[in-house]
């Protein structure tokens, strides 16, 4: 057995909106029934808090105890509709820069689905705060709008050393990288391109990739045959909650949100309430979401027990509403957790247990460059403009406008098809246009951009790319019919 700390841990908990004082009092009493070392901080986050006119869900008194104890389990937080508040949830995930969101789907005993009996045992691994997550929108112009799809090597590396390590501790075999690198090779490739160079240090543990269109494929078809996926925000995003429903849907379905310095633990499910206060929700997600905490701690044996008794009460047939149905002799809330400490010391006979080790948290660098190619220069730009007329009209002008620049256009697309020079394609094309400039001689300087945009005066840009290149290599994609 491990060297389980015996002192006592202090975390900060956040009971929540609706059923989440319900599922988090339940999962309270069972910790302390299983004689964790835990001693708890209880703070407040989410709608009591907008109500009184913090837009951001979070007081300062939560974020005070959550640098002190730097592990959070929490309920559910609401998030209002219509008052233009953020979503509390995403405030701590992004305060804290809990950068990896895990998700383990297994198939437990007496919870009934099309998948029972295949042996479901996966966990998603989902980057948390890169990716059109980022949440930078713009309306390029009234009718069309862009989100900004972000993606670095840095976030790519830890999330994907985050991924080998979280399998290493679990004694998993292989871990898959769902992207779609095959359309979008710059942002999706990077991360396609990371997992395989990290991969070369986890000889130990099987990798291999798969088209994320695929991935949701294969999860449906054959789910069995994943372990660890690791993978983009939204991708992740998608795919979890996929996950989640092969195994019984929201109300068993625990996840872990980890940083390099704080972790904060939350069932994946929300609120619901119209459940609040009636004594039926599951509180499995929840009691999950703790099991995982006590492993991420160290306290390997209270977690297993923790773990035993749940899964032996679901064994033995006891159950919420939400799998035996009004009429079917559900558990209450309070009744199901009692049977859970009433079985701590019993174990589940239809469940293996895992060897779980500590996780070792990837090392990150505080450096925000980390890469650093040799060679570096700008080749040319693409400027972004509003026009309402046709394709040639605009191309046409544009030529015009850069005739005497040490500027020549390349081509003019329409959300990325090139529709200037006249390609017969039958685009239908809308407000926003892209034009191609390419410096005459292959190096373009800072001054030379600013007197070409100087130059389209009489078409209004709306935003500019400069087009790189790095150790001699195009950094910038081509459109669609460009040569
Ligand atoms: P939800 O609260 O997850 O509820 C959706 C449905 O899932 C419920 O109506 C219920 O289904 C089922 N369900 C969820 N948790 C359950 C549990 N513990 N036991 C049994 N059944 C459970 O999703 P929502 O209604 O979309 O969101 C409500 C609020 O929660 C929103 O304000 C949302 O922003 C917030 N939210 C917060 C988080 C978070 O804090 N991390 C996550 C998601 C949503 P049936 O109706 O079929 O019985």
């Amino acid at each position: 057995m491990s060297s389980a700390p015996t002192e006592e841990t202090l975390v900060t908990l956040i009971p929540g909106d609706g059923i989440g004082p319900e599922v988090v009092d339940s999962t309270r009493r069972i910790i302390e029934a299983s004689g964790a070392p835990i001693r708890w901080e209880e703070r407040l986050a989410g709608a009591e808090v907008f109500k009184q006119g913090l837009p951001s869900g979070v007081p300062p008194e939560t974020i005070d105890s959550i640098k002190r104890t730097r592990v959070v389990l929490k309920g559910p937080l609401e998030t209002p509709v219509g008052f233009g508040e953020k979503s509390a949830n995403v405030t701590l995930r992004k305060l804290f820069e809990t950068y990896a969101n895990i998700r383990p789907a297994r198939e437990l005993p007496g919870v009934e689905t099309p998948y029972s009996g295949r042996g479901i045992d996966l966990v998603i691994v989902r980057e948390n705060v890169e990716d059109l997550y980022a949440g930078i929108e713009h309306m390029q112009t009234p009718g069309v709008a862009q989100c900004l799809k972000l993606i670095s090597r840095k976030g790519s590396e830890k999330i994907v050393r985050l991924a080998f390590e979280f399998a290493r501790s679990e004694g998993r075999k292989s871990v898959a990288c769902a992207t779609k690198a095959n359309i979008m090779k710059f942002t999706e490739g990077l991360f396609k391109t990371t997992f395989e160079e990290i991969a070369l240090e986890y000889p130990d543990i099987e990798s291999w990739h798969v088209i994320v269109d695929n991935c949701a494929h294969q999860l449906v078809k054959r789910p069995e045959q994943f372990d660890v996926i690791v993978t983009t925000n939204m991708n992740g995003d998608i795919l979890s909650d996929l996950s989640s429903a092969l195994v019984g849907g929201l109300g068993f379905a625990p996840s872990a949100n980890l940083g390099s310095d704080v972790a904060i633990f939350e069932p994946v499910h929300g609120s619901a309430p119209k459940y609040a206060g009636k004594n039926t929700i599951n509180p499995t997600a929840e009691i999950g979401t703790a099991v995982m905490m006590l492993r991420h701690l160290g306290h390997f044996e209270q977690a297993s027990a923790i773990e035993n008794a749940l899964l032996a009460t679901l064994e033995q047939g006891t159950a919420t509403r939400d799998i035996k149905g009004d009429d079917g002799g559900a558990a209450s809330t309070t009744e199901f957790t009692d049977a859970i400490i009433a079985n701590l010391g019993s174990r589940a006979s239809s469940w293996t247990e895992r060897a779980y080790r500590p996780i070792t948290m990837p090392q990150v660098t505080s450096d925000p460059v980390v890469v650093r190619p040799v060679t570096r220069r700008v080749v040319g730009a693409d400027v972004f403009v509003e026009w309402g007329g046709d394709a040639m009209s605009l191309g046409e002008l544009v030529t015009e406008l850069v005739a005497d620049t040490p500027f020549k256009l390349r081509i003019v697309d329409n959300r990325g098809t090139v529709v200037y020079p006249p390609t017969g394609t039958l685009t239908d094309c809308v407000d926003a246009w892209r034009c191609r400039l390419l410096a005459r001689d292959g190096d373009m300087s800072d001054g030379d951009l600013l007197t070409l945009l100087g130059n389209f005066g009489r078409i209004p840009f709306t935003h500019i790319e400069k087009l790189h290149e790095f150790d001699g290599v195009p950094a910038f994609s081509k459109a669609q019919g460009e040569d």
